[in-house]
């Protein structure tokens, strides 16, 4: 392992690249050289980088107010819980500050439920190998990596994973100590691996038989990522009861929520959880600044088309260059590119054309643009990885 010169910790592999400023697609190096970001900041930034409402949003939040804590009201909360309610199952909302702290807050409301409502003995909390859910000790618990867990002690009482997608173990694990049921609709992490909408489906009526609650993480597939407000908003009847996001809904702010159906929330009363940051003002202003944008008429739309656009044009890199790219998935701009030489190589390769991607479980580079993207930069882009994988297959 190389150390790094910077006094950080070496917990990060990172790429050696210093971006100064970015403007909608694009990133500057501080030499001037210009990226197109296909990364989003791990999906995070929606809007792509310096979005004007964005940054009027949070110039004129900063200049009323900053931060008061949550001894007070927050209208600023009141507005963005209100409007993800009207926009989903959800009716009770608990802000954080990342993805990992609304899954811990989505764990907490889940076993307080069950708690309350006399079955203190129903703890578990069902997940998905491959399922990625964040870094702290429950999240590494709950996900489907124990390659995270290494080194970190035991792994927390109550967190049960199971393969992903087979039936016969989700029936035969689901009993009187199971409190929930935890999937991400789509698997970022793991690979851009959508849920069929019939497992979701089933696993709504399995909660239901059950009296199990069913737990969503939208957290990187929610927010417009998909081309809906929320992912599994594609389907049919099979609404979760708490949901966690973050991501998108800060645009590169950090923001993060729990939302709740107000039964799974009822538990959750004064003294059962807290947090310093959560809904800060500066973190709401931005939050409801990019529901302005991902709400307004057209919008999930124009994602839609462009997701489709995209996922075309990644379907013919793989017909183009099948020693190299085995098949493309995904929906809106949530795209995955399954590779059969290291994804890490065709991340380098597209980093060579100026191109960022991310890297992800199963072999596969992710594609997320900013939602803004038009399709003239994905053509752009688009062009970029067809030049890096038309180098890649000559150098074979
Ligand atoms: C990124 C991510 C998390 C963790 O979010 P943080 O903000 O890094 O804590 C959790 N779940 C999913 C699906 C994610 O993509």
């Amino acid at each position: 392992m190389t150390k790094s010169q910077a006094p950080l910790y070496d917990a990060f592999a990172r790429v050696p690249l210093q971006f100064e400023r970015g403007e909608g697609v694009r990133l500057y190096t501080f030499e001037g050289e210009e990226y197109l970001d296909f990364a989003a900041g791990i999906a995070v930034n929606a809007l792509g980088h310096g979005h004007p409402h964005l940054v009027e949003a949070l110039k004129t939040q900063a200049e009323a107010l900053w931060h008061v804590s949550n001894l007070y009201e927050s209208p600023q909360q009141t507005k963005l819980a209100g409007r993800l309610c009207e926009n989903s199952f959800a009716e009770r909302v608990f802000f954080t500050n990342s993805g990992t702290e609304s899954l811990e807050a989505a764990f907490k409301t889940a076993r307080r439920w069950h708690y309350d409502n006399g079955n203190p003995e129903r703890i578990d909390i069902i997940t998905f190998e491959g399922a990625f859910h964040g870094r702290s000790l429950a999240a590494i618990s709950a996900g489907g990596n124990s390659k995270y867990m290494e080194g970190f002690g035991p792994k927390l009482e109550g967190f049960i994973s199971l393969p992903f997608g087979d039936h016969d173990a989700l029936k035969a694990a689901v009993g009187p100590t199971t409190a929930a049921i935890l999937i991400e609709p789509v698997q970022g992490e793991g690979g851009i691996r959508p849920v069929p909408h019939q497992c979701l489906r089933g696993l709504r009526k399995l909660c239901d038989e059950q009296g199990i609650l069913l737990i969503y993480d939208e957290v990187q597939c929610g927010v417009g990522r998909t081309g809906r407000f929320f992912a599994h908003q594609w389907i049919e009847g099979a609404e979760p009861d708490i949901m966690a996001i973050a991501k998108g809904i800060g645009g590169g702010f950090p923001v993060g929520a729990c939302l709740a159906s107000e039964e799974a929330a009822s538990a959750m009363q004064p003294g059962t959880h807290g947090t310093t940051y959560g809904g800060n003002p500066l973190a709401m202003a931005v939050g409801n600044a990019v529901l302005d944008v991902v709400l307004e008429g057209g919008f999930l739309e124009a994602v839609n088309d462009k997701g489709r656009f995209l996922r075309q044009r990644l379907a013919e890199l793989a017909d183009t260059y099948p020693d190299i790219i085995e098949l493309a998935r995904g929906d809106g701009l949530l795209q995955g590119m399954k590779c059969r030489v290291p994804n890490i190589d065709v991340v380098a390769a597209f980093r060579d054309q100026n191109l960022l991607s991310v890297p992800a479980g199963d072999n596969v580079v992710r594609i997320m643009p900013p939602l803004t993207v038009t399709e003239e930069e994905l053509k752009e882009g688009v062009a970029k990885m067809d030049a890096a994988l038309s180098a890649m297959q000559a150098a074979q």
